[in-house]
């Protein structure tokens, strides 16, 4: 079967002011003018800095994205932004369910489940995160766990190419560690079979991002195993330096 094409997104967090964001951009495009990039390739700033970011990217194939969005259209909620927000700032994509927020703002399956089929509404292509503790990996529970996230988190709105799904280990998370590529290609299988049982044959063509500590040196050989259809990258995102050498892996 034909490789479809891989995602690289950026995720910035809460980093970045519109000084770094420009001369990232102004390198990013440069280097894909000169060498297409084989893969989609993505940023994901903070809020402040999409409409920016969508105004620099016009014209190439740098694609934006958001970090989370709210599962209400509006209202009265305080800091708060909507999907159609990130839509009309320039977004296409837009992160949920990542475990920063389900750590710290206790987001549950069914909430990223919400933002999911808010973003899908609103025109973005949620990438809906998932991934175990540590104590659950230690426990030789991680593919239950992600199995039931995934069946959790994904609403049926979520069809064919219009999101990805990002497995990301927490444990893995900015702290240099990565499962094996065995543990990574086992867990990624589980989440094709979770994604095709959710959804029917509407669970095949998304693609599967790994993320956690993805570096320029592991890069090709993660994106190389069976049903990695991408990386969601932090901090190796930060600098073109780094993230370039990823986006070349793919
Ligand atoms: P990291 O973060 O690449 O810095 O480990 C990945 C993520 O949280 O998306």
């Amino acid at each position: 079967m034909k490789q479809s094409v891989k995602l690289i997104a950026g995720n910035w967090k809460m980093n970045g002011l519109a000084a770094d964001l420009n001369a990232v951009v102004q390198d990013l495009k440069a280097a894909l003018q000169t060498e297409p990039a084989a893969c989609r390739v993505a940023l994901c700033p903070p809020a402040t800095l999409i409409g920016r970011l969508a105004d620099a990217v016009r014209g190439h194939a740098i694609e934006v994205g958001g970090q989370d969005c709210r599962a209400e259209t509006h209202g009265a909620y305080t800091g708060g932004v909507s999907a159609e927000m990130l839509k009309d700032a320039g977004a296409t994509l837009v992160i949920v369910g990542h475990s920063e927020r389900r750590q710290e703002f206790g987001e549950s399956d069914l909430l990223v489940s919400a933002k999911a089929e808010a973003a899908v509404a609103a025109g973005l292509s949620p990438i809906i995160c998932v991934g175990e503790t540590l104590e659950q990996r230690q426990a030789g529970r991680a593919v239950e766990v992600v199995r039931e996230q995934v069946m959790n988190s994904l609403p049926h709105a979520v069809t064919g190419r219009n999101f990805a799904v990002a497995y990301e280990p927490v444990w893995a998370i900015g702290t240099g560690l990565t499962p094996t590529l065995e543990q990574i290609e086992e867990v990624h299988r589980a989440v094709r079979a979770a994604m095709l049982e959710r959804l029917g044959l509407g669970g095949a063509p998304a693609p599967i991002l790994y993320g956690g500590s993805v570096k320029p040196d592991n890069a090709r050989d993660i994106l190389a195993v069976p049903e990695v259809g991408g990386a969601l990258v932090g901090g190796a995102s930060l600098k073109a330096a780094d993230f370039l050498p990823i986006i070349r892996a793919a």
